[in-house]
């Protein structure tokens, strides 16, 4: 009786044993060739050193401002998705009394970790680049402070004067492991090239004279992307501290997001500089522009204003098609941390808050012996 019982189950495990790794070798086959990834792209952009959502000026609570608050979101649409990438967009250094207390009065020391710097180290940014206002400050503070940065700081059109070659990293190809629709891990090289608007030299001439020079964004693009390309990039993203603009492009050109879009093989841009949002009714007018999916061109663009004031979001849907990797579809937005009337739609991170709090309480202090 019990041989009979168990004889056909026995026959069931065989089948299935034999079954198994052949099924299991067409199910990667397929997820090689014809897997679809999610990929979430969050930017912050133009900081301007407002880590807590707090108003020097006005000594009070600004629930509008902060990455303390911009953390909660980058938490939340982390959550959301299967895979993600956070970036900054630069100018995260200077503008408030903080950044200012901390190159005028405190001093950053051999080894001291800028708050703004601590902040990102602890959000585990996967690359960021610098702004106009990274400059201000000088190149020996700038550099001293970016030895704090864990992750990689490229930008691609600021030459060295006296060498021909870039001044910082101009870009980074990131390796990384992403889950798609069937749970099978792919990796995926992900180019990151970084540019700034090269009116720096007007702006910051007696920082950067003889020491650096600008290139014109476009041209530098050109330049390096067929090598990111060469190296194996399969997307490449632009973290282009520089605003959209159609007016027609010449080399001098600040704001160069809409003729980047153009450039064939960058596939995502995130902008900033100008402080304004994207998708926006600022650019409803703008040629070849699709608000509602948020893209230029055809390519997938968010500007996330400033101050920590939104966190913008790039959805992407990668296909992957004889080895090579492309977008089927992209939708791009940004989220506030606080409605029209400056009340917060999200909570503050107290996490980060107490990271960065005692150069927050130094500067409120210092204010307050000013008379402030
Ligand atoms: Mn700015
Ligand atoms: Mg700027």
């Amino acid at each position: 009786m019990k041989i009979k019982k168990f004889f056909p189950l026995l026959f069931l495990l065989t089948v299935n044993w034999t079954l198994f790794p052949s099924m299991m070798s067409a199910e990667t086959t397929k997820a090689d060739n014809n897997g679809i990834i999610d990929l979430r792209i969050l930017e912050t952009t133009d900081l301007h050193a407002a880590l807590v959502n707090y108003d020097y000026y006005q000594t009070k609570t600004d629930n509008s401002i902060g990455l303390v608050k911009t953390s909660s979101l980058i938490h939340q649409a982390r959550s959301e998705a299967m895979n993600s990438l956070l970036f900054d967009d630069g100018d995260h250094l200077k503008g408030n009394p903080l950044g200012e207390y901390l190159v005028r009065i405190k001093g950053i020391q051999k080894g001291d970790i800028h708050p703004v710097y601590r902040a990102f180290n602890y959000l585990k940014y996967d690359a960021i680049t610098i702004g106009n206002h990274e400059l201000n400050y000088g190149l020996k503070f700038l550099k001293t402070v970016l030895k704090g940065a864990k992750m990689p700081v490229v930008n691609a059109n600021v030459y060295s004067a006296i060498k021909a070659k870039p001044y910082f990293k101009p870009y980074v190809i990131l390796k990384r492991k992403m889950v798609d629709k069937q749970g099978a891990a792919h990796n995926i090289k992900i180019g990151v090239i970084g540019f700034m608007p090269p009116q720096i030299m007007k702006w910051d001439k007696a920082n950067l004279e003889g020491k650096v020079i600008a290139r014109p964004i476009v041209e530098t693009a050109k330049e390096f992307v067929p090598i990111m390309k060469a190296e194996g990039a399969d997307i490449i993203i632009a973290l282009a501290h520089t605003g959209i603009d159609s007016e027609p492009y010449h080399p001098e050109t600040e704001n160069a997001v809409y003729y980047l879009s153009e450039i064939k093989d960058i596939d995502v841009i995130l902008a900033g500089h100008s402080h304004s949002v994207f998708p926006g009714s600022t650019y409803k007018d703008l040629p070849k522009t699709n608000i509602s999916e948020g893209k230029i061109n055809g390519k997938p663009v968010v500007m996330a204003g400033a101050f920590g004031s939104r966190l913008g979001i790039i959805d992407l849907q990668l296909e992957a098609n004889a080895g090579k990797w492309k977008i089927l579809k992209s939708t791009s937005f940004t989220r506030p941390i606080a409605d029209e009337n400056g009340n917060p739609l999200v909570k503050t991170d107290k996490k980060l808050y107490k990271l960065i709090k005692p150069e927050h309480q130094e500067t409120v202090d210092f204010l307050k012996k000013l008379g402030i």
